[in-house]
């Protein structure tokens, strides 16, 4: 039984003030997805994480939304997951589109991001997705199974199933337009069939979520899907009521 697994992405949103403020007024609706055996959780900007980690309730998740994977030294405007470890962050948002479009980053380094979490006893949230151009071309599944097997390249079964997916179409992303349910699990199944060629049965255990302008008032009909383990959401994660109505959505 996969636990069901929320996670906002606060991108480049909330200073630690705002921050705080969010982490205060969240007890209620961490509460009602503990009754409901959901895992939630942030992912704030890295100066807005220890306001959180201070204001926050236990149960509410702390992830990153990025880090090096190099324990400390000479890596100018970088931060190590030890330093993220020290102020409670727990998860570690890995390869978003965005870091990959704007920053470079490639599946092979994520790797190594992935690596380096996994031995500190973080969880990578490993994000994979499509462009408009390839999902026109009907490429999606090849294009994402190669991230995926170029990030989980060389883990154990035991670490692998550690891990958390998010397939993330990057047409998706903040246009409001997101992937139909059925795309989003028809694209999920395939991306467990490549982690069943690489694990068997483990694959069962690894969570993969969706994620694509998901709003409280289409997050149900995700949930429903038997492959679909959770959502990792943007925009709609940004306010108190938007992320309750997004919990409420999930149970
Ligand atoms: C994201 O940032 O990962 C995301 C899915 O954003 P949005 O929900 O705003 O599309």
């Amino acid at each position: 039984m996969r636990t069901k697994f929320l996670l906002g992405n606060w991108k480049m949103n909330k200073g630690p003030k705002e921050a705080e403020e969010f982490a205060s007024l969240s007890a209620p609706l961490v509460d009602l997805a503990a009754a409901h055996h959901l895992e939630v959780g942030v992912a704030p900007t890295f100066v807005s994480l220890a306001s959180v980690a201070s204001h926050k309730p236990t149960q509410l998740i702390l992830s990153a939304q990025n880090c090096n994977e190099h324990d400390h030294g000479a890596y100018t405007g970088e931060i190590s997951i030890s330093m993220l470890k020290e102020i409670g962050v727990t998860h570690c948002i890995i390869g978003h589109s965005e870091r990959r479009e704007y920053n470079g980053e490639t599946s092979e380094a994520c790797n190594l991001k992935i690596k380096a979490l996994l031995a500190n006893s973080l969880t990578p949230v490993y994000c994979c997705g499509e462009s408009l151009e390839t999902f026109e071309k009907g490429e999606t599944l090849s294009f994402v199974s190669e991230q995926i097997k170029k990030g989980f390249a060389s883990l154990t079964p035991e670490e692998a199933v550690k891990v958390v997916v998010a397939y993330e179409p990057i047409w998706a992303i903040g246009t409001g337009k997101s992937a139909s349910s059925e795309i989003a699990e028809a694209t999920i199944k395939g991306i467990r069939d490549v982690l069943k060629e690489l694990y068997g049965s483990r694959a069962e255990e690894i969570r993969i979520l969706y994620g694509g302008s998901v709003k409280p008032n289409n997050i149900a009909e995700y949930m429903k899907c038997p492959d679909i383990d959770g959502a990792l959401v943007g925009g709609a994660s940004l306010t108190i009521e938007s992320y309750r109505e997004l919990v409420e959505g999930m149970i």
